[in-house]
């Protein structure tokens, strides 16, 4: 349930209703908005007596949330959350986010060549894969922390964000002291205990869609981060597996306005594991900007014919450049900038 503080209350009157939340043995979670304070209350209800919240000094109503997720859903947060990455870029809000880079980081050539030119096509934040969760044991794997120390090195010349993915808990804390955002990918959204250590760092986390979860599990995945008390979720749609083999994955853009619906994070979308082709990325950029989306994630590699993983689907820095005046233009018919 949520409970309404009156507008203008002090932050002593939403201390107390913590106090109150923690004696009725539930979870509490601030929500500061532009209009108003919400306090929500997490945890079984049943043989509850909600009687002191209600006669609580500043409390306004108290409304039951409806929704499965909780601290995800719009019902507590009317809002729309902005993501901050810690190097002044964010995710949510006006601006559309653009995320590139390779698949896997390879080597410091590779790397830095695609973090400069990303960055000067204007990007904000530097993707690549340093743990890679390949399908088959026999292919390369990643670069491990060796990976990482290229990705701190390309931070370091270029100033993006890096956005790298976890694949375990014993990865964590390694991976949470060199990324600026903790990629859960797709293969993991149903680890909870994953999901759970992630929440306990202070990193944003971009959590991918399950390729075969519904709108309503991946949510509660983000809600398994944001109940550790990590709000900065970032959601990604990267695509879900159905009978079409014309595409590497079906990308299901409907899922933005979804998610607007459902939820205050914001919802980036990957078009390079999307569809699996890079001739399709640029097409479904502009999709997803025309559709919402709060930002991309797209692989770009200097030569993706050599390149170690998903070669396929990436696209030059040159068709990168491209990609990006052109969602400028749909960006700026919706009324977004990037
Ligand atoms: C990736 O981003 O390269 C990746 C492995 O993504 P996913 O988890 O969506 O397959
Ligand atoms: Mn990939």
């Amino acid at each position: 349930m949520i409970v309404v503080m009156q507008s203008g209350c002090a932050k002593e009157d939403v201390d107390h209703v913590v106090g109150l939340i923690r004696e009725l043995g539930l979870t509490d979670h601030v929500i500061v908005g532009t209009d108003r304070t919400v306090v929500a209350a997490i945890g079984d209800k049943r043989g509850v007596d909600m009687s002191s919240l209600e006669r609580s000094p500043m409390v306004d109503r108290i409304v039951p949330i409806l929704a499965p997720y909780k601290v995800a859903s719009r019902e507590v947060k009317k809002e729309a959350s902005v993501i901050s990455l810690g190097n002044g870029s964010s995710v949510g809000g006006d601006k559309v986010a653009v995320i590139a880079g390779p698949c896997s980081v390879e080597n410091e050539t590779q790397l830095l060549a695609a973090a400069t030119a990303v960055k000067a096509a204007g990007a904000i934040g530097l993707r690549g894969g340093a743990f890679k969760p390949r399908t088959n044991p026999y292919d390369f794997q990643g670069l491990g922390e060796a990976g990482l120390k290229l990705l701190a090195k390309a931070r370091s010349e270029t100033g993006l964000a890096i956005v790298t993915e976890v694949m375990s808990i014993d990865q964590v804390d390694l991976v949470a002291e060199y990324a600026d955002v903790l990629q859960i990918g797709t293969r993991n959204m149903h680890n909870f205990n994953l999901l759970i250590a992630a929440g306990r760092t202070k990193k944003p986390v971009m959590l991918k869609r399950g390729w075969s979860a519904t709108l309503q599990e991946f949510l509660l995945a983000a809600e398994y981060v944001m109940s550790e008390g990590n709000q900065d979720v970032i959601l990604c749609e990267r695509g879900i597996r159905t009978h079409e083999s014309y595409v590497r994955n079906t990308l299901p853009l409907a899922i933005i306005p979804a998610i607007k619906r459902e939820s205050h994070l914001p919802i980036v979308i990957d078009p390079s594991q999307g569809t699996g082709h890079a001739y399709m990325v640029p097409a479904m950029s502009r999709a997803a900007i025309a559709a919402g989306a709060d930002g991309l994630l797209i692989e770009v590699h200097p030569d993706p014919e050599h390149a170690m993983t998903d070669g396929a689907q990436s696209i030059t820095p040159k068709g990168f450049t491209e990609l990006m005046g052109e969602a400028r233009a749909i960006a700026a018919a919706v009324g977004r900038t990037i």
